[in-house]
């Protein structure tokens, strides 16, 4: 694992005031996540998923505790950080690949690289034929995609995506799950990965963590060691392994007993 890549969060609490008192929405929390490893966070609405990966992404400061990534501690937004939101937030005015190539422009890259890398994204997300498009003439899908090439074409060692494919419809989903799995190992990325849904967090993860509420904590936190000695499993395969069902069933009752 490349040490460079290390997240790191000691003692990482967030508050925020409220008429009777600061109300903290996370407890004091550790955490260490490796390079190239593919984090899922799941649990009850409300029980401080985003605050950990907007606190991650450097857009929410913590009340206590440090943040680092490789040593470095988080200061603010970094586009080796690459953050994914459940609503594509394109520019409507701007095509598809002006979208692609909006962050490169803005950091310097000169156009034909910037050109040349919006193209080689957006064929790995499967929109090379639509890239004049406008957002408003993608579909749901369509749009979730243009954003993920949006954040991937800054090469970040690191995304952080907050319920990236929970508006789509169960195919699109399917389908972003499995191109999100091949970019993740053929490219070696860290992830954390939001989600509500548990068989989603265990076909993904490496590694999956069950938060608590009140205050938000971790209260689970185990890899999902079932998929190693299978090499290049489908969804059907791992969903049918009876390890993957054990999993789900200890995660279920984990995020029932959170929530009670
Ligand atoms: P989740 O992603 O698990 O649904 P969030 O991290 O969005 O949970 O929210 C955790 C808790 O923090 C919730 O109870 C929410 O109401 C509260 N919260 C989030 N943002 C603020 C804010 N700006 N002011 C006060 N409370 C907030």
């Amino acid at each position: 694992m490349t040490d460079d890549l290390r997240v790191t969060l000691a003692g990482v609490s967030k508050s925020y005031p409220g008429d009777d008192g600061p109300t903290q929405v996370l407890a004091p929390t550790d955490l260490t996540i490796d390079g190239g490893e593919f984090v899922c966070v799941v649990g009850p609405s409300g029980c401080g998923k985003s605050t950990l990966l907007n606190i991650l992404a450097g857009f929410l400061e913590p009340t206590e505790g440090s943040v680092q990534v490789g040593g470095n501690p988080v200061t603010g937004p970094d586009p080796d950080r690459g953050v994914v939101f459940q609503q594509p937030n394109l520019y409507p005015w701007l095509s598809v690949r002006q979208n692609v190539e909006f962050g490169p422009k803005v950091r310097g890259v000169p156009r034909d690289q910037r050109s040349t890398d919006a193209e080689r994204m957006l064929t790995l997300v499967g929109l090379d034929h639509l890239v004049n498009r406008r957002p408003y003439e993608l579909s749901g899908g369509q749009q979730q995609r243009a954003q993920i090439a949006r954040v991937l074409v800054n090469d970040p060692r690191i995304i952080l995506m907050d319920e990236p494919f929970g508006a789509l419809d169960a195919l699109t989903r399917e389908k972003l799950q499995g191109e999100l799995r091949t970019l993740w190992r053929d490219r070696r990325k860290t992830v954390l990965f939001v989600t509500h849904s548990i068989d989603e967090a265990l076909l993904l993860g490496t590694r999956v963590l069950v938060m608590g509420t009140r205050p938000g904590r971790i209260i689970y936190d185990e890899p999902t060691t079932f998929k190693t000695a299978l090499p290049d499993p489908t969804f059907a395969t791992l969903r049918a392994h009876p390890d993957f069902i054990h999993m789900r069933d200890e995660v279920s009752a984990h995020i029932y007993a959170a929530h009670v």
